[in-house]
């Protein structure tokens, strides 16, 4: 399956926090590790990871961490003759890791703001080969929105992860045929909470009115949710022991995509979709946490 992913490349710089400082307040972190991200570049990995025969579009700068972004992808097989290597530096993300899990990312975005509608119809001729295309938010939206209209033309189906969440969204048409927010951005789509089926329905019906053809609402510990014509599918959380949740999101995206092309089940999708975040969570890191499809069936196999 060829599968394109359009975003962010970033260097994350994590450091361990515990307790994070309140506003004034100085703590002596963890020791710092820097390893390759980003929203896009994680995608990426784990469709690679998951089989698929995987395209990077996006930019990096010409310093040392846009060739490592580089070899990173390199390394899982992803072809990058469409990432652009530009002037700008290469995007950071510095990451502030809680006992528990739990994160705050800060993100200088550098080379992914510097992504355009040019590069996107550059690629154009991959896009239209593509089986299907992840998108997520790292990047302008003017590119987003003609990276949609492309695929749109070709028939080629779009998943977009509206992450990180913006309140600018509903101003540009991004009718793609997947928006998959997790609670956060739900939250800022529609102002509701997804709490159960019902709410999951509602978050849902705002988001098909303004043109979003499915919906997949990802619940973090709580696991997630499908809405497709009038089905309605909820797939609870893996019991795993999660240690970090970096990446669980892209992880989820990736394997929900390549699932639902592959056998066009809703539910065995979302499951497959759910057990791969749950495999991210369960070590530190973004592309080091992403698992394989034996990964991910072996989850499915051994736990509820
Ligand atoms: P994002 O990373 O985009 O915020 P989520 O945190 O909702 O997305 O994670 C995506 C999916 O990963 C969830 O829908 C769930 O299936 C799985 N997941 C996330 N956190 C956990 C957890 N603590 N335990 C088990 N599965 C999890």
């Amino acid at each position: 399956m060829k599968l394109i992913v359009v975003g962010s490349l970033n260097m994350d710089v994590i450091i361990p926090v515990n307790p994070y400082p309140k506003a004034g307040e100085t703590v002596t972190g963890g020791v710092i590790t820097r390893n390759p991200g980003g929203k896009g570049a994680n995608q990426a990995v784990a469709a690679a990871r998951l089989g698929a025969d995987v395209s990077m579009v996006g930019a990096v700068g010409k310093d040392a961490d846009g060739g490592q972004m580089l070899q990173a992808l390199q390394s899982e097989g992803i072809t990058t003759q469409h990432v652009r290597v530009c002037n700008e530096a290469t995007g950071q993300a510095f990451i502030h890791l809680e006992a528990g899990g739990q994160n705050r990312i800060i993100l200088a975005p550098g080379a992914n703001a510097s992504f355009s509608k040019q590069m996107v119809l550059e690629a154009q001729d991959v896009i239209a080969a593509a089986d299907a295309i992840l998108v997520q938010l790292e990047i302008p939206l003017e590119a987003v929105s003609v990276l949609i209209e492309t695929a749109n033309q070709h028939g080629v189906p779009v998943f977009l992860d509206p992450a990180p969440a913006r309140q600018d969204l509903f101003n540009h048409v991004l009718t793609a045929d997947w928006v998959t927010p997790n609670e956060h951005e739900a939250k800022m789509l529609s102002a509701l909470d997804v709490a159960d089926e019902a709410s999951a329905r509602q978050v849902a019906e705002k988001l098909l009115s303004v043109g979003y053809r499915n919906v997949l609402l990802k619940a973090g510990a709580n696991g997630a949710y499908a809405l497709s014509g009038s089905e309605c599918i909820y797939q609870h959380a893996f019991s795993v022991e999660a240690v970090d949740t970096t990446a669980a999101g892209d992880a989820f995206n990736a394997a929900f995509a390549i699932e639902w092309c592959l056998c066009r089940n809703l539910r065995r999708a979302l499951r497959f979709a759910c057990a791969a975040g749950a495999f991210a969570t369960t070590k530190l890191g973004a592309q080091q946490s992403l698992p394989t499809r034996q990964n991910v069936e072996r989850i499915l196999r051994t736990r509820l």
